[in-house]
Formats: structure tokens, sequence, C-alpha cells
């Protein structure tokens, strides 16, 4: 999945064009500049790659999905929906808005359990956020309904799957908004970046706003802006976007080789009859950024992840004891561990996630390995890593 695995010439240009005019920054200086807007070129490209009307990068993947939620009017008290399985970023952008994260079970996409979701709604609820863990989707057209339904947006955070489809649409692109994380593992990388992209005018207009303290970006002074409503600052640098237009360029190329990996190693897997693999809801096409799989039970799983990890297989994760991406280990999260006090509505309405039946997840987590897909492998590389885990797989069952 990572672009720092290629990295080059490609890169160095855009950034020494930022170092000639040293111009830093996404706005003002246009004398200082040389003609170089690498943000404003990163959000063009990712707007059509995407085939979203607007787009606009922000400082992390976490900074996106703050600013998205925010940009749609999301604050305090207002229920958020996500997944038992992602990562930390998605009840943290949640958190920073003092909104309440209402963690539902995911199934055998590892996404949300559209039933799970429809059961957890309340008058509250405001945002379904589907998490496309591991380069593959939920079944959006079944969360689209229930949003539709129950007059909810959907937030897809695509932090993971960038490159992915569902019905011939990029992933990201099919939500009220989307979000990409361009941070340094992911499979496009500018070092730290994300971005929001969304067709909807008026939450392009504040998310550009939010994340730039407010300022209305109207005229070419910015002492003199306006300030509409309250931001913060969630601004990327220029040196950062720069590297983000070289990498997006290459991101069909990157998913070309993912693609080429994974192929491989699946089919090898394939003739073991007791691995089946994670299922893609129908009419989407994975990033291939990773090959997921259950095994019979847990047991057999964590000897085959131990197996794995003797054999020399790096890179194959099993989630279920995973500190950052699965709900088990988030005791900051199901404590409260604050620095300082949470917000009144949090404290009040934010479930006992020590009591809460998550039994579900659990079964599918437990058989669950995650195998990283890299781009630098050679195709021998891959063929010996395609021996070694059927032969370690099999050795557990
Ligand atoms: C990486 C990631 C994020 C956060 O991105 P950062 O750029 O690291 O802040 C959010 N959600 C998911 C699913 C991720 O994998």
């Amino acid at each position: 999945m990572p672009g720092f695995e290629l990295f080059g010439d490609k890169e160095r240009k855009e950034v020494q064009d930022v170092m000639d005019s040293g111009v830093l920054m996404r706005y003002g200086f246009d004398g200082m500049r040389n003609g170089h807007w690498k943000t404003k070129e990163l959000e063009a490209g990712l707007a059509s790659r995407m085939q979203s009307q607007y787009a606009h990068a922000v400082s992390s993947g976490t900074a996106a999905l703050t600013v998205a939620l925010a940009s749609a009017g999301v604050g305090a008290g207002d229920e958020v929906i996500m997944p038992t399985f992602t990562f930390v970023a998605s009840f943290e952008s949640i958190l920073a808005l003092g909104a309440v994260p209402v963690l539902v079970d995911i199934d055998d996409t590892l996404t949300l359990k559209p039933q799970a979701v429809e059961k957890a709604i309340t008058a509250k609820t405001k945002v379904v956020m589907p998490v496309h863990m591991c380069g593959s989707m939920a079944d959006l057209n079944a969360l689209k309904s229930i949003c539709d339904k129950h007059g909810l947006l959907l937030l897809e955070d695509a932090c993971q799957a960038i490159g992915g489809t569902y019905q011939d649409k990029p992933l990201g692109s099919i939500g009220d908004l989307g979000c990409f994380s361009f941070d340094y593992v992911k499979t496009i990388t500018c070092g730290e970046g994300g971005a929001v992209i969304t067709n909807n005018k008026d939450y392009y207009g504040n998310a550009h706003k939010y994340s730039d303290h407010g300022h209305d970006h109207i005229g070419n002074n910015r002492g003199a802006e306006d300030h509409p409503f309250l931001g913060y600052n969630f601004r990327i640098s220029e040196m950062n976007a720069a590297v983000g237009v070289a990498q997006l360029s290459r991101l069909d190329e990157f998913i070309g080789i993912q693609k080429r990996n994974y192929t491989v190693l699946r089919e090898a897997l394939s003739n073991i009859s007791e691995v089946i693999f994670r299922t893609v809801p129908e009419g989407g096409e994975e990033n291939y950024s990773f090959l997921n799989f259950f095994l019979p039970n847990e047991e057999v799983a964590q000897k085959a992840q131990q197996a794995l990890n003797d054999a020399g297989v790096d890179g194959c994760f099993y989630w279920y004891n995973n500190n950052w991406h699965y709900y088990k280990k988030w005791e900051h999260l199901t404590q409260m561990k604050s620095l300082g006090k949470l917000p009144k509505d949090v404290i009040e309405s934010l479930p006992d996630y020590n009591k809460v039946d998550f039994s579900e997840s659990d079964a599918w987590m437990s058989r669950n390995i995650s195998c990283l897909i890299k781009l630098g492998w050679t195709e021998d590389e891959v063929a010996q890593r395609a021996k070694k885990m059927v032969k370690a797989i099999k050795s557990s069952l």
C-alpha cells in the first residue's frame, strides 16, 4: 500500500518548484510563487480523478474527517455512527467537535453492517460514517438508502481505499462527503496530508473556511478578509501538497501494481478450501492494498498468524489484538481518559462500551488476517511469498 516505496524524480521536481519560490504556504504571496499553486493543483487533480465537484486538501486524514463533519454542521451532542473496526481517527474527529461516536458492528465486509446501523439510529443521529478498511468498501447502496430514509448524511472514510470503486464510481465520491489520508503509510502519500471531497457547494465553502480560521478567501488581501464563522487551522503546506501532486499522478500505476501482486497471492490461497476471502459488496472493486481472509476459527487464525511470522512473511496483521484498529484495545475511549474535561454532551451520551455486545464483530475479526500488499516486490518475491503463505496456513489447519 505505501506510496513511499516508489518515491523519486517526480516528487523531487514538484518539491523543487516550491523550494525555488520559497512560498511554503498555500494562500497568498502571489508575486513570489512563480505561478506555482501546488495545493490548488492537488485539489483540482483530486476532484477530477474522484469525479467530484470539489476537493479541499488539509493537513491530515484526521483533519479531513473533522473538517468534513464540521462543514456539514455536526456539533455538540450530535451522534455519528461508526464501525468497531477502524482507525482511532474516526472517534477522534467526532469527539473533537463535541459530538458522540456511536460504535456499531461490522460484518464479513469488515465494514459497517447496514442492519446494525439502522438499529443504532436515534433522534440525535446526524451522520453515518462507513470506513472502507483495508482497501474495500461498505455496502454503500444499503447505507445510502438507510441515510435517505432517516434524513442522515453519509460520510465515507476512504483513507485506506483510495482508487477503489463502487458501481464504477470512485470510493469517497458516493456519500455526501468523502475523506482521504495521504499520511506516510497510505497508498499515495505526501508525508502528512488529507482531503475532503464533495459535490455540495455549501459544504465545500464551509470546509475551506473552517480549515483556515474562518477566512472567507475573498479578494487577495488575507488581512482584510472576513470571518463568517469560527474556524481552526487544518491547512496543508505547499511542500506536502507538492509531493501529493506527484503521487496523485501515479495513483493508477500504484493500483495496477497492487492488483497484480494481490492476484498472485489470492490465487495461491484460493487452493486452500478453509480460506474464505472477505466479502466485497456487489459492484465493488477493491484498491488491492490488502488481501483479507477468514480462517475457520480464532485458534486457527492465531496459529496461522504465528506461522506466517515464523516463516518471515511480514505485513500480515491480526487486527483482533491490535491496539489502534479494533475497539477492544481502545481503553482510552471506553474509560474516557481525556487530558481535560470532556464536553457535557459526550459524558452524558457516550454509551458504556465496556458493556455493549459486539460479539458479531468479534466473530469476524477473531478469524481475520489482513496481509499488506507492497509495491516494491519483484515477481519472484511475490511467487516466493505465495508459497510461504500457503505452507504456513496449511500447517495451522
Ligand atoms: C490513516 C487513517 C486515517 C487518518 O489519517 P491521518 O492522515 O493519519 O490522520 C483515518 N481513517 C483511516 C481509516 C485511516 O486509515
